[in-house]
């Protein structure tokens, strides 16, 4: 029985994995959870899953789910407040293994924690590792601990490399890692209109149901984009050798390039608890919950290459895996900035590209060697992002 931790439990992969860690309660004790702001649902999982600790981020919250615990009797949890809680249970004795699920770079301090501490990080938080990058993989490789991806392209390629394959490692058997996308609501649609979306137009997924910031993101290619920069990472690959390949039906997950010519790919029903069991049961496997794939159903893939004109952000993406440094804790930072802008209305969709190449133009970079420079150029960019808003204030 193995404890576990999730950071994030109440966000889209938060309640995917409880879904799937309650088929398996020999396999996982859940340990602590962590949630910013949803007292209803946190209190539903405490309930639930009993777990030793839960985190809220602000004490107003933490104080409500205390009391709402309190009233139904519901004795052994633990109420914590504050961001500085989230290092603190993931990095329990008791805890094994973490799911980074938390959202943005919120979630980079508490999943560097984990890995630091040799527990086995499962790691949805893409942007935690866009950012941190070289310095969260060393932590990885000098602690010892195992990480295993769960955004599902990564996972895909996890489960194509070659057997007894670690994360961190260069596989120099492989010629390229070919990165699948759906391409999101406005692969098609004209692009004079896309000034006009709304964010209900974009984060209306075509085939699965996300958080709203990743929703943003699949609908710039932004999500991709911090994709390549993850598959980087996570392989050792340069960024010329990892390639997006648009592909609609979103049923092979991603596809690993043999030098002798081989190609493999992973494929499922567009499903997250399908990466998120192969993580919490590696390296077995266990049920979790997805639909067989249907081929007769699916009937047919479609491969298209990405329109780098129409995705500028999947090129900004490319430009900061190939810059390195902190230039991709620049890009992240300036993109969720003008997402949020964005969901409030206060952005056009098409400005997005615009907010972060501007950040990319003016905030200095340097070496990613500690993280006193990660968060110093997460901040700087995050103030650019904010000056550059205010040009778009006036209607
Ligand atoms: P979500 O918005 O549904 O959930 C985010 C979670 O993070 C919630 O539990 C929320 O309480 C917590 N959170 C948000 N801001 C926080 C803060 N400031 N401090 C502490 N906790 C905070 O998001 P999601 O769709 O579950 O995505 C989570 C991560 O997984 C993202 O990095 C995303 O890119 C990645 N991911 C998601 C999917 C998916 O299908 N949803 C697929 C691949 C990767
Ligand atoms: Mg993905």
């Amino acid at each position: 029985m193995k404890g576990l931790c999730i950071l994030g439990a109440t966000g889209s992969i938060g309640v995917s994995t409880l879904d799937v860690v309650a088929r398996h309660p020999d396999h996982y004790r859940v340990v602590a959870l962590t949630a910013n702001s949803n007292v209803e649902r946190a209190f539903e999982q405490t309930r639930r899953f009993r777990p030793d600790v839960v985190v809220m981020t602000g004490a107003v919250e933490a104080r409500e789910l205390q009391a709402r615990l309190k009233q139904v009797g519901h004795q052994p949890t633990r109420v914590l407040s504050g961001s500085a809680a989230l290092a603190e249970v993931a990095t329990l004795p008791e805890v094994d293994t973490v799911m980074a699920a938390i959202v943005g770079a919120a979630g980079l301090i508490p999943t560097l924690a984990a890995a630091q501490a040799g527990k086995t990080v499962l790691l949805a938080n893409k942007e935690a590792l866009v950012m941190s990058g070289p310095l969260f993989m060393s932590a990885i490789t000098r602690s010892g601990a195992h990480l295993l991806p769960i955004d599902s392209e990564h996972n895909a390629i996890f489960q194509c490399m070659p057997a007894r394959y670690q994360a961190g490692h260069r596989a120099t058997e492989i010629r390229r890692i070919l990165l699948t996308a759906s391409g999101g609501p406005f692969l098609r649609k004209p692009l004079s209109e896309l000034t006009r979306v709304t964010p209900e137009q974009a984060i209306a997924h075509p085939n699965c149901v996300m958080g709203r910031k990743i929703s943003v993101d699949s609908a710039t290619m932004m999500n991709q984009g911090l994709e390549v920069i993850e598959a980087c990472l996570l392989f050792q690959m340069p960024p010329q050798q990892v390639q997006v390949v648009v592909h609609r039906q979103s049923v092979i997950h991603s596809l690993v390039d043999y030098v002798d010519g081989t190609v493999l790919a992973q494929m499922g029903n567009p499903d997250m608890r399908i990466p998120i069991a192969h993580a919490l049961a590696w390296p077995d496997r266990f049920d979790s919950g997805a639909e067989p794939l249907d081929l007769f159903q699916v009937k047919q893939l479609d491969f298209e290459a990405p329109d780098f004109e129409r995705f500028h952000c999947l090129h900004l993406a490319y430009e900061a895996a190939r810059m390195g440094e902190t230039v991709p804790a620049i890009l992240n930072a300036a993109n969720e900035v003008a997402v949020a802008a964005f969901l409030d209305r206060r952005l056009p969709f098409t400005a997005i590209p615009a907010v972060i190449e501007h950040c990319l133009d003016t905030v200095p970079h340097q070496p990613a060697a500690s993280l006193d420079a990660i968060l110093e150029a997460d901040r700087h960019s995050r103030e650019q992002a904010q000056q550059r808003l205010k040009h778009y204030d006036h209607p």
